[in-house]
């Protein structure tokens, strides 16, 4: 059960995630057994191989490929690995085989640096481990704790959280302990340290047994000792420093260069004047009618606001933030992942580590400030060896950071074809969309009392906010305004202009 006690929408299970997969184009019986011959071939047994392929998955990706046979020979390791490249399945399938070769609870703790990722992780290992009768809980803050406390007396094999609720847990729930702790994962190292858990991992790995064997490095209990494994994206001073501090004698594995973005994504950008942006993001995503887009915002405000004038365009779109409550942020994820909503503007808390199988583009409303968050940004689309594509909207403010990205890339970006006269006649209505918008806001931070971010901000929005409202209403919204995308967001509106 992967699901985070305390949420109100319960995040996909690994049911579900088995579901989607077979959804995918299916693979022929001759292709399946390939799958479960080349999982197998890792040294996985037949189970696990086989639950591999039930994902869909045809063969390992390079960094399974690569890190599995030395963990499976219990080694420590730290991968390099760039997102979607399927480290997830990289440490989950070796935990599995751990136990089932030895079932013990509270056998392994993954700690992931964002909530969304804990749980999308522990859907992972609910997925492989259907059939084999895995429990897992997810540890993770902005939820009530007495729900995971009681997920935690139901003795999971396996945790993901987040560092600052799990050391809540150790110190405040009774019986969790990390004393019998045979695999700890530190995933998004790199991540995890920037957001300065340095001192709460400190104290994890102080109430964990001693890599190897022996008592705890606080010098209780008596466990069988820990296999450690880092994945990190970067190798920064600190995830070294990490390294040095947690692994024993590690295999390093490398699956690709630092900041490259993968060859199945196409990458464009279109040259606009910044009082003519969100004109412009309506003509992007009117050319890519019957895409799912993820959407990146530079800050929380311009999320709801770029969302609301969005949905004001009949086009469906719901924002994920940082100053969302997790409660909604996990109903605006799984709305998305549901194929409820066809766009998720998001600002980089949502950039990293999460997977959703379906984004077809990804759009950097804002040039990111950091060049490395423009890849990890893109990540989220061609993911596992698909096909996906990335729109940058560059005004005349963004192009020193915009050169930055290409350097970093190494990388000509093409041009994106916007015909301005196509664009401008768009203009009146995207007006009128940002006005209403921009009433919605007011109203919704009004109805919370405070105003500004504090209020529906800091709520997530208001109900009003998120499905348009009686501003919206007042304004002429949902039914006189003349919509670009018509119909619900679950039809994709065919490529038609007003
Ligand atoms: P991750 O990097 O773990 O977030 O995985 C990215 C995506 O790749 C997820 O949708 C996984 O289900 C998928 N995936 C993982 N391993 C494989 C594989 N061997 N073949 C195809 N897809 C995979």
């Amino acid at each position: 059960m992967a699901a985070p006690a305390g949420a109100a929408a319960p995040p996909p299970t690994g049911a579900a995630l088995a579901k989607a997969a077979a959804s995918r184009a299916a693979p022929s019986d001759g292709e399946r057994a390939k799958a479960v011959e080349a999982f197998r071939a890792l040294g996985l047994c037949v189970q696990l191989a086989e639950a591999a392929a039930s994902l869909g998955w045809r063969e390992p990706s390079a960094i399974q490929a690569q890190s599995i046979p030395p963990q499976l020979a219990g080694k420590d390791v730290i991968g390099l690995a760039q997102t979607g490249s399927g480290k997830t399945g990289a440490f989950a399938l070796p935990v599995l085989q751990s136990l089932l070769d030895r079932p013990q609870e509270l056998s392994a703790l993954v700690l992931s640096p964002t909530r969304e990722l804990a749980i999308q992780i522990a859907e992972t290992f609910d997925a492989l481990g259907q059939g084999i009768g895995l429990k897992t809980a997810v540890l993770v803050g902005g939820v009530d704790s007495t729900g995971q406390a009681i997920a935690l007396g139901r003795r999971p094999h396996v945790v993901v959280g987040t560092p600052g609720r799990v050391v809540d847990h150790l110190s405040n729930t009774k019986g969790f302990t990390l004393r019998a702790l045979r695999h700890l994962v530190l995933d998004e190292a790199d991540k995890l340290l920037d957001m300065d858990f340095e001192a709460e991992i400190d104290q994890i790995l102080k109430a964990a047994p001693r890599p190897g064997g022996g008592a705890t490095a606080a010098g209780g209990g008596a466990g069988a000792g820990r296999r450690t494994l880092l994945f990190s994206a970067t190798m920064t001073s600190k995830v070294q420093k990490l390294q040095r501090a947690c692994l024993s004698s590690p295999v390093k594995v490398e699956v690709s260069a630092k900041y490259s973005t993968v060859d199945t994504l196409r990458q464009q950008y279109v040259f606009c004047p910044a009082k003519y942006k969100d004109a412009h993001l309506a003509f992007v995503l009117n050319e890519l009618s019957g895409c799912t887009a993820m959407i990146f915002t530079r800050t929380c405000e311009s999320s709801r606001r770029v969302a609301l004038t969005l949905r004001n365009l009949g086009f469906g779109a719901v924002p994920i933030h940082g100053q969302m409550a997790q409660a909604k942020r996990l109903g605006a994820l799984n709305k998305f992942k549901a194929g409820e909503r066809a766009a998720l503007v998001a600002t980089d808390v949502a950039s990293r580590g999460l997977d959703i199988p379906h984004v077809d583009v990804v759009i950097n409303y804002d040039v990111p400030s950091n060049p490395k968050d423009y890849v990890h940004r893109v990540g989220r689309t061609a993911r596992a060896g698909r096909s996906g594509r990335a729109v940058t909207l560059v005004t005349q403010y963004d192009v020193e950071p915009f050169q930055r990205i290409e350097h970093l890339i190494d990388k000509k970006l093409e041009a994106f074809p916007a015909d301005r006269d196509e664009v401008l006649v768009l203009l009146e209505q995207v007006s009128q969309a940002q006005r209403i918008a921009a009433a919605q806001l007011r109203e919704a931070d009004g109805a919370g009392g405070g105003g500004g971010q504090g209020a529906s901000g800091g709520a997530g929005g208001t109900r009003e906010e998120e499905e348009g409202g009686a501003a919206a209403k007042r304004c002429g919204g949902n039914r006189d305004f003349p919509f670009i995308f018509s119909g619900p967001s679950r039809e994709r509106p065919q490529k038609s202009m007003v």
